[in-house]
């Protein structure tokens, strides 16, 4: 049997995660946020994960954490992960998610040293590292050159975990583009707009939202945590793309949303705030996924209106019995 490592087990990807290697009878690990209050849709997937509360800054704390488990296998997911509350708290942000990633990797390579038998890693770097990128569609040689803090932490653990691939330990790296899933918090646009829509649905009013014309490619969850896996099990540690390689606007998402909810005239229920538009956002962000096709086999499942179809009809279950219960 296994024994698996999950950081951030307690948000989107890594609850995804646990319930997938779960299904594969591996003994599961999570690092939790020490004083985290967890969803309870979180909460359920959870169901036979040993928890351990732990804060990623805290280098000798992570160490004697890893040294107890002794896991096999790490999947690092953990940090501050909205590039939007990286403009609130940059220095939050480069501590827990490129500081964190140098001290989860740190204390592997000790365990391995010490016990003498590898240790895997699975690094989640983000899109966002290539921030306003010349390149489209962006791939593994599209240079790092971040413009949010959120990228500037990413890219960090990023090339950290080159430098630990390059010392001896095996650490691998998926470059996920936006990934979505009823799981997500409403701090990203995609869930943001699917609880307003079904929101306004039920009860009408509006939605206020930043830049609608950025372009995303936004792929479903459990599909880019299938290649995490596909990432840490392959025969070399290596960087993959992880993409559809379409790329809708955010003004797209919200159209396909409305329409899923049953409002004709979205319009009329949205507004903009330069509040919510970002100092420096990537105008398009789309990866070309074509080394994680050819060499781990991996294709995305779902597509762009079915994805934003399951996170409407989510929410509007929600929004139902919210106003069956008001
Ligand atoms: P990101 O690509 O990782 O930053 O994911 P987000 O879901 O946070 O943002 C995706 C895009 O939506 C970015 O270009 C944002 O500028 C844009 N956007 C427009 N309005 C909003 C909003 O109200 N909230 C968020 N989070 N993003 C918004």
């Amino acid at each position: 049997m296994t024994r698996v490592l999950i950081t951030g087990v307690t948000g989107q990807d890594g609850s995804l995660l646990a319930t997938a290697l779960r299904g594969e009878g591996h003994e599961i690990h999570g690092l939790c946020q020490t004083g985290l209050a967890i969803p309870a849709p979180i909460r359920e997937l959870l169901d036979g994960v040993t928890l351990h509360d732990g804060d990623l800054a805290d280098a000798a704390g992570i160490g004697e954490l890893v040294d107890a488990v002794a896991p096999d296998e790490v999947y690092h997911l953990a940090g501050q992960s909205s590039v939007a509350l990286s403009w609130e708290d940059p220095i939050g942000t480069l501590v827990s998610t490129g500081l964190g990633a140098g001290i989860v990797f740190e204390a592997a390579y000790r365990l391995q040293e010490r016990r003498g038998t590898p240790v895997r890693v699975l690094q989640a770097s983000s899109a966002e590292i290539f921030g306003r990128a010349e390149q489209t569609p962006q791939d593994e040689d599209t240079p790092v050159r971040p413009v949010s803090p959120y990228g500037v932490a990413k890219a960090t653990a990023h090339q950290l975990a080159s430098v630990y691939r390059q010392r001896g330990l095996f650490v691998a790296c998926t470059i996920l583009y936006n990934h979505e899933s009823t799981l997500r918090p409403p701090s990203f646009v995609t869930r943001k707009i699917t609880m307003g829509a079904a929101r306004i649905s039920v009860e009408g009013g509006e939605l206020t939202l930043g830049n609608l014309d950025a372009g995303r490619d936004w792929g479903w969850a459990p599909d880019y945590v299938r290649a995490m896996v596909l990432a840490l099990r392959h025969t070399e540690p290596d960087d993959f793309v992880v993409a559809t390689g379409e790329v809708h606007t955010v003004e797209d998402f919200v159209r396909v949303a409305f329409a899923r909810a049953g409002i004709a005239n979205w319009q009329a229920h949205v507004r903009t705030d330069p509040a919510f538009v970002r100092p420096v956002d990537a105008a398009v962000q789309v990866g070309d996924a074509s080394k994680a096709r050819r060499v781990l086999g991996w294709a995305p499942s779902v597509g762009f209106d079915d994805l934003v179809g399951r996170m409407v009809e989510h929410d509007l279950a929600l929004a139902h019995l919210a106003g069956d219960a008001g």
